[in-house]
């Protein structure tokens, strides 16, 4: 079960990956998590993605890619793994390719956990944060029982800067124009499943399940 994990920000790519990680016991593999492990164990390629952080610079993709093929070609991921964050271009997507192909393994699927930017937005807009214990909550969808005050802990509920309309249109935005040529990439491909993520949480795992098991 080699899979990618797309979906744009605040559609639960988290929340479903750890889903798919209990049902099929294969490890979720994010950029961010990886680049942390290269470089903690001092890999080569996160020797080198370290020294371009360290001077401020992007990790180009040349070392991206490194730190891919040294993740992709441990043990654990003999059986499969949750592929989330990479690629993000056409050319990433070759480059991926091209390690799996080393390695002698194949992608299975490509699911994408699909919510249209309005619907984003409102979730984003409603959200709110326990400024003591970081519990969430929305205005409409999951709220308090009493407004502005955390049911756990009493705390006082914030709304985060950056949830507002505009800064999430840019933000979904740009995601979509980032994505799409990726999208066009895996349809070509055959191996492009989209999932409806506007569902509740347990339907929207049901639903990747099953895809994967169809
Ligand atoms: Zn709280």
């Amino acid at each position: 079960m080699h899979l990618l994990l797309m979906g744009p920000p605040g559609a639960g790519k988290g929340t479903q990956a750890a889903e798919l990680v209990k049902e099929f016991s294969i490890p979720h593999i994010s950029t961010g998590d990886m680049f942390r492990a290269a470089i903690k164990e001092g890999t080569e390629m996160g020797k080198q993605a370290k020294a371009f952080i360290d001077a401020g610079n992007l990790v180009p993709d040349e070392v991206t890619i490194g730190i891919v093929r040294e993740r992709l070609a441990k043990d654990d991921c003999k059986q499969g793994f949750i592929l989330d964050g990479f690629p993000r271009t056409v050319a990433q997507a070759d480059a991926l390719k091209g390690i799996l192909d080393e390695l002698g393994l194949e992608l299975t699927r490509v699911l994408n956990i699909s919510v249209p930017s309005e619907d984003l937005i409102a979730r984003a807009v409603g959200r709110r944060i326990c400024k003591k214990c970081g519990a969430t909550y929305h205005v409409e969808f999951n709220p308090p029982k009493a407004e502005g005050t955390c049911d756990e802990c009493g705390g006082e509920l914030y709304q985060r800067a950056d949830d507002t309309p505009e800064t999430m249109g840019n933000r979904l935005q740009k995601y979509e124009e980032s994505t799409k040529p990726l999208i066009d990439y895996y349809k070509k491909a055959g191996l492009y499943t989209e999932i409806d993520g506007r569902q509740a949480i347990g339907k929207v795992t049901k639903d990747l399940i099953a895809s994967l098991k169809g």
